[in-house]
């Protein structure tokens, strides 16, 4: 460690991630990065998906908001939980901070907890924001009043195929909207998610510079304040177990890999639609008929709830699994960073949330896209029409568009166009974290920045 790092080593920096999979695992793999790099770091959460101290000893946790008032809210509606979220923490997060002491650098927030910004300003704490999902999409959230002044939103149906012209390549149905009985608190809460990113004083991405150029240099127009794309996070070399999905259920199946070894190299279509999409009936079943006629083996994470109404499975038709010999693997939860990686994978059916979207490139794996909502359209659309690694099966998903995407994709000449740039981005994504990337640069400059700002 250098005279700088040997200074910086009492610093401590206080991390506040959304209580959501796809937003703790990507700022736990940060906190990983920034203490290797010699910070302290406290780790703020509530009592909704906790984050287990035993993976992260290292670390401080602090639970602040000792009830469950956010259960019930997360259950029923996204858009008011969000709303809640940001209104019922202001204080417990003051208190969390004031008794941290002198020794905190900064708080490090998730863009969506845009309350945070009276609270570091009460309190004269820098306050740097991490987003967690790409610039592609945020961009779009920033361009709601836009969106609005355009009548592009509210969304109507009839015009759901139009192009958003100042938003190439998105068409109306890939902005980033949710449906919510709450529109307006939705606006409210992305304006002010943008606004109070545009204040903070730093902007951490879990993202690089080469994957989204274009989004990145319009960003530095329009936000001045220090940026930093410094992903793909789990790609750093950390000397911790962060190469492995940090905040994962302890459900997690580890059945995954050994079925996945007995496959044939990238034979197998590997399906997920991350940890809070969920789909109707009818859908369900044709992803299941899907796959079950595409012939491929496919492993399958069906979380509990994943299917609206249903338990776990109830809904599958009798027998499904057992007509096809072995080919079907289904599981509660998959060590997806060790699924991307396996050899037999050939393909990923994602939903396109953005840490899926990102390691689904790191590992060069071609995506079949289904996005649900938010930002997964547009990363969806990105996937498809900018980097060109995926394709996208338009609504109304049905058996026979999942077989074509699965065959263009796995088998034919037709896809071999997308299978080698998927490849080609595996291996910038692999380069911009090592000596000399543009990751690893961004990295060193965000390590300076906090070390005295
Ligand atoms: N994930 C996983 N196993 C699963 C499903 C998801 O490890 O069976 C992880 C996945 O690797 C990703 C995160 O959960 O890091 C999901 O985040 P994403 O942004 O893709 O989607 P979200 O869950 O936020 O919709």
């Amino acid at each position: 460690m250098d005279n700088t790092s040997s200074e910086r080593i009492r610093r401590r920096l206080i991390f506040f991630p959304l209580p959501l999979q796809g937003h703790i695992s990507p700022m736990l793999h940060l906190a990983n990065i920034l203490h290797s790099k010699g910070f302290s770091i406290t780790i703020l959460h509530l009592k909704l998906n906790p984050p287990n101290p035993a993976n992260h000893p290292h670390f401080t946790f602090r639970l602040i908001v000792d009830d469950d008032f956010s259960k019930e809210s997360f259950n029923a509606d996204l858009v008011s939980f969000l709303a809640l979220l940001n209104d019922k923490c202001v204080e417990p997060l003051k208190q969390a901070l004031l008794a941290e002491g002198d020794a905190v650098a900064c708080l490090i927030s998730d863009a969506i907890f845009h309350f945070t910004t009276g609270v570091c300003e009460s309190l004269r704490l820098p306050r740097i924001v991490l987003r967690t999902g790409g610039v592609c999409s945020f961009l779009a959230f920033a361009a709601f009043p836009l969106l609005l002044e355009k009548s592009y939103l509210p969304l109507r149906d009839d015009r759901l195929e139009e192009a958003v012209i100042e938003l190439p390549p998105l068409r109306i149905k890939d902005l980033p909207v949710i449906n919510t009985p709450h529109q307006d608190m939705l606006y409210e809460l992305v304006q002010e998610m943008v606004h109070q990113t545009k204040a903070s004083s730093g902007l951490i991405w879990n993202s690089f510079q080469e994957l989204e150029e274009t989004s990145i240099a319009k960003l530095h127009q329009d936000f001045q304040i220090p940026i930093f794309p410094i992903g793909p996070f789990h790609k750093h070399n950390v000397n911790s177990n962060s190469n492995s999905n940090s905040n994962a259920p302890s459900s997690q199946n580890h059945s995954s890999i050994s079925w996945l070894d007995k496959q044939v190299p990238k034979s197998v279509i590997y399906v997920s639609f991350g940890s809070i999409a969920t789909i109707e009936e009818p859908e369900f079943l044709e992803v299941a008929w899907g796959l079950a006629s595409s012939k491929h083996p496919f492993l399958w994470v069906i979380r509990p709830g994943l299917v609206r109404g249903a338990e776990w499975l109830e809904m599958l038709p009798g027998g499904f699994l057992d007509g096809l010999n072995g080919r079907g693997h289904i599981v509660k939860w998959a060590p997806q960073l060790e699924v991307l990686a396996h050899p037999s994978v050939g393909v990923f059916w994602t939903h396109c949330g953005w840490n899926s979207t990102l390691e689904s490139i790191c590992e060069g794996m071609p995506m079949i896209c289904t996005p649900c909502f938010t930002d997964q359209r547009v990363n969806a659309r990105y996937v498809s029409h900018v980097w060109k690694v995926g394709e996208q099966i338009e609504k109304e998903l049905n058996r026979e568009r999942i077989e074509r995407a699965v065959r263009r994709l796995m088998e034919e000449r037709e896809g071999e166009e997308v299978r080698e740039r998927a490849l080609f981005y595996k291996e910038v994504a692999n380069v911009c974290v090592r000596p000399g990337g543009s990751s690893y640069d961004s990295l060193s400059k965000l390590v300076k920045y906090l070390s005295f700002s």
